[in-house]
């Protein structure tokens, strides 16, 4: 058992590593080691985590993570997986967007390194799920750090069902905000009908040619078009399933501007990180 309880950066001590006599159940706590940190933007960053003990998962499903200071006070938040569950179940993405007067993001940033171990469990969270069983076509709706479980689809989708139609609409500030911008931008060319479109809400580069305001009706009605047209059928086709995520005052909006443009009530999925940013 590893008990380093030396107080690190904002506080926290890394996990204890707990020994599991029998497989935990996906809701109990269980040691991850951090594999690998990768820079995505300036303020996003990927911890790639080896589990003790793997777990199925759907793409969408989250984690939570638990840390805990020497004084014995407790942090605990959710990170969506940003990996697929056809890549790999031992080890999972989490990608983390650093709030500056956050609690546990900051930590994460500052102080995570590969090699630490972290208390995690899951996965968790049900209705914010894809599994090729869904079909499609789909329409995925971001923000910010809301983009992470809908990298877990787009990767999954890409690996079991490369010809479904999906379309990517991804809100940001600016260009230097998109986290997987690499990973995205080659997406096309990695599987058959899928794009992305991006909407940059404060400040567009020279020469722009995406979309460069908040998330509307017209938006929208342009991003419909376009799936459909990637699946080489008319508009008035089968309705996509939607998939909304980001922070809540994002959320609601897109799924408003969704209903405002017809789409069925009950094939709009939301998942809401924290308050508006
Ligand atoms: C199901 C689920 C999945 C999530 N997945 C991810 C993920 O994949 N990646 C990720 O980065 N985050 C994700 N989050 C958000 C994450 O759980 C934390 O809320 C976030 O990291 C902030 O935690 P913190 O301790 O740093 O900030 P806190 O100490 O909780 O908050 C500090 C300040 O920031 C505000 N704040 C909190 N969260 C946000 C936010 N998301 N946006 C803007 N302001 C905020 C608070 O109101 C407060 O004013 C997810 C949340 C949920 C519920």
């Amino acid at each position: 058992m590893s008990t380093d309880f030396e107080q690190q950066g904002a506080g926290f001590i890394p996990a204890l590593s707990q020994p599991t006599a029998a497989l935990p159940a996906p809701s109990s706590w269980q040691t991850a080691v951090v594999e690998r940190v990768t820079v995505e933007t300036y303020r996003a960053r990927t911890f790639t985590l080896r589990l003790a003990e793997p777990r199925p998962f759907r793409a969408g499903q989250h984690y939570d993570v638990r840390l805990t200071a020497p004084d014995g006070y407790q942090a605990q938040r959710s990170y969506s997986i940003a990996s697929a569950p056809s890549d790999s179940l031992d080890v999972i993405d989490l990608t983390v967007e650093l709030i500056p007067d956050g609690e546990v993001s900051p930590y994460f940033h500052e102080v995570v390194q590969p090699g630490d171990e972290l208390e995690v469990r899951g996965p968790i969270g049900g209705p914010f799920t894809w599994t090729p069983e869904m079909g499609g076509p789909l329409l995925l709706i971001a923000g910010g750090s809301g983009i992470v479980p809908l990298r877990s689809i787009l990767a999954h989708r890409g690996d079991v069902a490369p010809s479904l139609p999906a379309l990517l609409l991804y809100s940001v500030r600016t260009l230097e905000d998109v986290i997987y911008r690499d990973w995205l931008d080659t997406l096309p060319e990695r599987t058959s009908a899928s794009s992305t479109l991006y909407t940059l809400t404060r400040r567009q580069p020279v020469g722009w040619r995406g979309y460069g305001r908040r998330v509307d009706p017209a938006m929208l009605d342009d991003c419909l078009s376009s799936l459909a047209e990637l699946g080489g059928h008319r508009r008035t086709g089968q309705a996509p399933l939607c998939y909304v995520c980001g922070p809540t005052g994002f959320v609601e909006a897109a799924a408003d501007a969704l209903l405002a443009v017809g789409v069925p009530e009950e094939t709009i999925k939301t998942e809401r990180f924290g308050p508006t940013s």
